[in-house]
């Protein structure tokens, strides 16, 4: 087999892309062929005297990496990849970025220069460090120029992949100081602080999971659109932004809701999109479950099996990855941004979060966590930490989902999840009112109610007797919480840190209390009356209800900039730095970046703007002889100077707070302005794409892929 595999994949493809039958993949040895854990693992390692069972402990980087090196370059040959990379998450890496994440790739090889013979190597070394200076990353004052080195180090929770010719090592990115300069990092040590205090908990609650840890895993519903590629070639906003920052609405959008679930069209280049998609996902190990067409034209999901906190957003983020690249092959383009269209659904990213141990007893199912601990309360105990939680720290939860694309879909036009509250079902908040009122004791059994239609077809059947609500930010779904309010575009890492840590502190309280001689249970009733109020089971998108929530005095910040400034708030830099999740440093170096990223997006956006005004949109009503000219031209004007305040505030903070006012009232202004001039204009004189174009142009036309498939043999 030849070392350098140049024209793997370059062959030109002759077919068009046409749907497959699911059939053509080989379920049993092609799942998880291309992810060095389970049964790949084993197997290489075996081959050189040791087993899988050595990757559990993650001490084997100490005592056994030169083991695991060989093992996984003797897969590397045998599948053939020559090249390696440390696979990291750079801070702030949520909108419009390919990948986002970092690599340097390197190849797996030792050149001879007397005889010119190359060889494989790939030692323990390179296995578990790596060292970059990536100094041009955001660090926000974290590191000078002059002490710009940043490391990496291999995260033994997440498993190595490859794909293509290259082997992709997950790893955390740190200063020379230790500092955090990644999305992972934190997100590690919420891990550690849920686990520790989590223990504690249990342990009070009459569970001692010895070695164990506690975890917690997610499951994220990823929301995207696919667009024709021709047209969005024809729209810089797109490519550049990756939303439309002008557009008329077409004369449909989703009145009629017939996007939403409908049949993926055999002839429409978006099913043989997923499918592939999903077949690359399934080398990767990565069980993306579930797909459908969701409510705004051209709107689609995917929604995996959910697992490890860690592996689900390692693999969240290729899941993006391939998304995109994949459409490519297909004609189309992947939009991830959490609003690309005006008036029709946005895009979110439901991040389903639990808590459990190793072993799998889940902490968030009433039945299993109180026969597990033998204590018909300790699901209300540990629900009323988590109440406690979200009521203390909605802002954190808030700041979590700043991402410039999100603006648009809460605290601006999708109101509701800018309010942060929880939905607890009418049970369990029955259960949990009785509990609070010293009136019950006993355990919370979920109820189930049966449906009858009627009809002698259809048989009686049984559904759970709570309901579920979709308006609340932040909903309990039975065994598991789901953070709706999440973007498309996010790496959730910074989401489940907060969710992590502000549970981990709740959980040490509690124990803290009980140390000290409290009774558990007095603390849990105590706890829920204190934050009974961010409970909310009605409509989140009633506006006189928002503002009942708001006169409760639940964390309620619209302004995303705003929101990412409670990251540096004292109870919160407080909270971090109990829980060992961030320094004071580090969470004035996130806040610093985050707002450069939020005026950096807004920049981007007004630059785009001011071309397609002076290349497109003027040039047209000039040519067209209708349209509101003089506006046109003004606005130009008005941009401009705007963009150079921004760029001449005293610090990222006041720029992004220009940024915004920029964003959603002046580009919203001059964004009438356009729209009615696209009104107007004949057709043909029109440049750019419409969003007729856009939504509905590519569902009868099958596309010729311009390469072959990403696939390993
Ligand atoms: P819905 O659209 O009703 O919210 P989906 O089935 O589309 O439901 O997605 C639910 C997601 O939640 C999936 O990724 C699923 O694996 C995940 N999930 C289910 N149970 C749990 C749990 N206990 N912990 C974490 N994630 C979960
Ligand atoms: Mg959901």
């Amino acid at each position: 087999r030849s070392l350098l595999r140049a024209s793997r994949f370059t062959t030109p493809a002759t077919t068009v892309a046409v749907v497959r039958s699911f059939a053509s993949i080989e379920p049993y040895s092609d799942y998880g062929k291309s992810v060095f854990t389970g049964r790949v693992a084993d197997e290489y390692l075996k081959k050189h005297g040791s087993s899988g069972d050595i990757l559990k402990d993650p001490s084997w980087t100490a005592s056994h990496s030169d083991t695991v090196a060989k093992a996984v370059l003797d897969w590397a040959v045998d599948r053939g990849a020559n090249t390696y990379c440390h696979w990291f998450q750079p801070m702030a890496s949520s909108g419009v970025r390919h990948g986002q994440t970092g690599q340097v790739q390197n190849m797996m090889m030792a050149f001879n220069r007397t005889t010119n013979d190359i060889e494989f190597d790939f030692d323990g070394k390179n296995l578990t460090k790596g060292e970059t200076d990536g100094s041009s990353y955001p660090n926000g004052g974290l590191r000078a120029t002059h002490t710009a080195g940043g490391y990496l180090a291999i995260d033994t929770s997440s498993p190595i992949f490859l794909r293509g010719d290259t082997i992709f090592i997950p790893s955390a990115f740190v200063s020379y100081y230790g500092a955090a300069l990644d999305e992972k990092t934190p997100l590690l040590r919420s891990n550690a602080a849920l686990s520790k205090h989590g223990k504690r908990l249990l342990a009070h609650l009459g569970l001692d999971i010895g070695d164990q840890d506690v975890i917690s895993n997610i499951g994220l519903e990823q929301e995207f659109f696919l667009v024709p590629r021709d047209q969005y070639y024809r729209r810089p906003d797109l490519q550049m932004a990756g939303r439309t920052i002008i557009g008329k609405d077409a004369p449909r959008g989703q009145e009629m809701c017939d996007h939403y679930m409908a049949p993926p069209s055999l002839s429409s280049p978006a099913l043989a999109c997923m499918q592939e998609i999903q077949d690359e996902c399934w080398r990767l190990g990565i069980p993306l479950k579930t797909r459908h067409r969701e409510v705004a034209p051209n709107q689609y999901e995917f929604a995996p099996l959910f697992g490890l906190n860690t592996i689900q957003v390692d693999q969240n983020l290729m899941v993006m990855q391939i998304i995109e690249e994949v459409a490519v092959r297909h004609g189309l383009a992947a939009l991830m941004q959490e609003k690309p269209f005006n008036d029709v659904n946005g895009s979110g990213k439901h991040n389903n979060w639990s808590i459990g141990t190793e072993d799998g007893i889940m902490l968030l199912h009433p039945a299993k966590v109180n026969k597990a601990t033998g204590n018909d309360t300790a699901f209300a105990v540990i629900m009323s930490a988590i109440i406690a939680a979200v009521n203390e720290h909605g802002d954190l939860m808030r700041m979590a989902i700043a991402s410039p694309g999100n603006d648009f879909r809460l605290g601006a036009c999708e109101a509701p999840p800018a309010i942060v509250s929880t939905y607890l079902g009418e049970d369990i908040t029955f259960y949990l009112s009785h509990f609070k009122d010293g009136k019950g004791e006993g355990e919370y059994i979920p109820k189930l109610k049966t449906l009858d239609l009627g009809t002698h077809e259809v048989l009686p059947f049984e559904v759970p007797a709570e309901d579920r609500n979709r308006t609340s930010p932040f909903p309990y779904g039975g065994a598991r919480f789901e953070f709706r309010a999440v973007g498309s575009s996010q790496n959730v890492s910074m989401v489940n840190t907060v969710l992590n840590t502000i549970v981990a502190e709740k959980f040490a309280e509690f124990s803290d209390r009980v140390d000290a001689g409290e009774d558990i249970h007095d603390i849990a009733r105590e706890t829920l009356n204190e934050h009974w109020k961010v409970v909310f089971n009605g409509n989140n998108y009633d506006e006189e209800m928002q503002q009942e929530l708001t006169d409760r005095g639940l964390w309620r910040i619209d302004s995303g900039v705003e929101a990412i400034a409670t990251l540096t708030a004292e109870k919160n830099t407080a909270l971090f730095q109990k829980m060992k999740v961030l320094t004071k440093e580090e969470c004035e170096s996130r806040q610093h970046i985050l707002h450069d990223h939020y005026w950096g997006t807004v920049d981007i956006e007004a630059k785009c703007l001011v071309d397609m005004l002076n290349q497109h949109i003027i040039p047209s009503v000039k040519a067209a002889g209708v349209g509101p000219l003089s506006d046109l031209e003004e606005a130009v004007g008005t941009l401009k100077t705007a963009i150079a305040e921004i760029h001449a505030a005293e610090d990222s903070y006041k720029a992004a707070q220009l940024a915004r006012v920029l964003r959603l009232e002046t580009m919203i202004d001059i964004r009438a302005v356009c729209d009615a001039a696209e009104e107007v204009v004949p057709a043909n004189l029109w440049t750019l794409a419409t969003y007729k174009e856009l939504m509905f142009l590519d569902q009868h036309t099958a596309s010729t892929p311009e390469t072959e498939p990403f696939f390993d043999e």
